[in-house]
């Protein structure tokens, strides 16, 4: 058995301000065919902010507002996923998501289980962001990261983010007409992340950059992910077929959870600055020693994970065993000083082998 994540966004299933329930038809018309054919969807949807805004007739610009709208328009979204989900003779539920339930490990097991237990139960998990109780710090932020990290906790082979543009073009299609659409990416590389630039691609690839987040967390955990326009909902079924529409991304890792934590469901707050050879360690698997380190930016506590920059670069992430102010006082030092540097037992790495996850192998 299969498992695929969709994920559609508000200017998809959202028509002047009310629920377009045609599109939501079709979607849940298209996943009890996948069900037919042995493959179990999740859906993260967005739409509650628009819905909720429209109905009780009022733009929204301040948090209270937006959380209030959300509150009100989530309800609306789900009657309509019951309502189609009961035409079609399945069963679905809701569960809302901020970022602590990915970052804390007990609620990130939590909502793994709900999920699986869902899943297992032929009911399909109808996941957003708890927009009505979030404020920026707690976010995710955007439904394209929060299906990327969905999808490996869901043991999906396949997450289909479904849009308003074919897929990722070359160029913006609307301005540049040679602009052509990308099949296959089997690397994520410097040149295509440039793709998504929001200045260079402001129209027809607006949103592009989140795709492109959410396809690095997809691939490097083991996970395929399509884009692919939300008018082609009969594509859905091929998506696990050659004959797929819009842009594959192949995946090309399989982390571990841990090294997925490490990555993308922690916020670092700071930066262990290195030097050429403790990178060259770091890259070869090795420890992060003190010896190597040149400097250290934000705030970091023991046990906190920060980012292991070179030049400029993020290269990896890991969990530090020393707060910044003591890191400062033995960076450029051999390991066997640091305990009379700081006057007590310490550890003798700054960073373990074992709590270094590379962003790239
Ligand atoms: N969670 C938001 C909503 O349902 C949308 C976020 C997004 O589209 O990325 O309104």
């Amino acid at each position: 058995m299969k498992r695929i994540v969709i994920k559609i966004g508000s200017s998809s299933l959202v028509k002047k301000g009310k629920l377009d329930e045609g599109r939501l038809d079709s979607l849940i018309k298209e996943i009890k065919m996948l069900r037919d054919n042995d493959i179990k969807s999740c859906i993260v949807t967005s739409g509650s902010i628009a819905l909720g805004a429209y109905s009780i007739g009022v733009k929204p610009k301040d948090m209270k507002m937006k959380q209030a709208c959300a509150a009100h328009g989530q309800a609306i979204l789900m009657e309509g996923y019951m309502n189609a989900s009961l035409k079609y003779g399945m069963k679905c539920a809701q569960i809302l998501v901020n970022h602590d339930d990915f970052e804390n490990r007990e609620r990130m097991l939590n909502l793994e289980n709900t999920l699986n237990t869902l899943l297992d139960n032929d009911i399909i998990p109808i996941i957003n962001e708890n927009d009505a109780l979030a404020v920026e710090e707690i976010k995710v932020g955007d439904n394209d990261t929060l299906s990327a990290l969905i999808a490996p906790m869901a043991s999906a082979d396949m997450l289909v983010l479904l849009s308003d543009i074919d897929g990722l073009f070359t160029d913006n299609p609307k301005t540049n007409k040679d602009a052509v659409l990308i099949k296959r990416v089997d690397k994520i590389t410097d040149d295509i992340k440039a793709m998504a630039h929001p200045s260079s691609t402001e129209v027809g690839t607006g949103g592009m950059e989140t795709k492109i987040n959410a396809a690095i967390i997809a691939t490097t955990s083991g996970v395929d992910m399509i884009i692919q326009n939300a008018n082609d909902l009969e594509g859905l079924h091929k998506a696990f077929s050659d004959d797929y529409s819009g842009t594959l991304f192949v995946r090309n890792r399989s982390l571990n959870a841990r090294d997925q934590w490490i990555l993308f469901k922690t916020r670092p707050t700071g930066s262990i600055i290195v030097d050429e050879g403790c990178l060259k360690a770091i890259l070869n698997r090795k420890s992060l020693l003190a010896s190597g380190i040149v400097g250290v930016s934000g705030f970091i506590m023991d046990g906190d994970v920060v980012n292991i920059v070179y030049d400029g670069r993020v290269y990896a992430k890991g969990i530090s065993n020393f707060a910044d102010y003591d890191i400062l006082k033995i960076k450029g030092h051999a390991s066997k000083d640091i305990a009379s540097i700081l006057g007590h037992k310490a550890k003798g790495e700054v960073i373990h082998a074992n709590d270094i996850a590379l962003l790239e192998e």
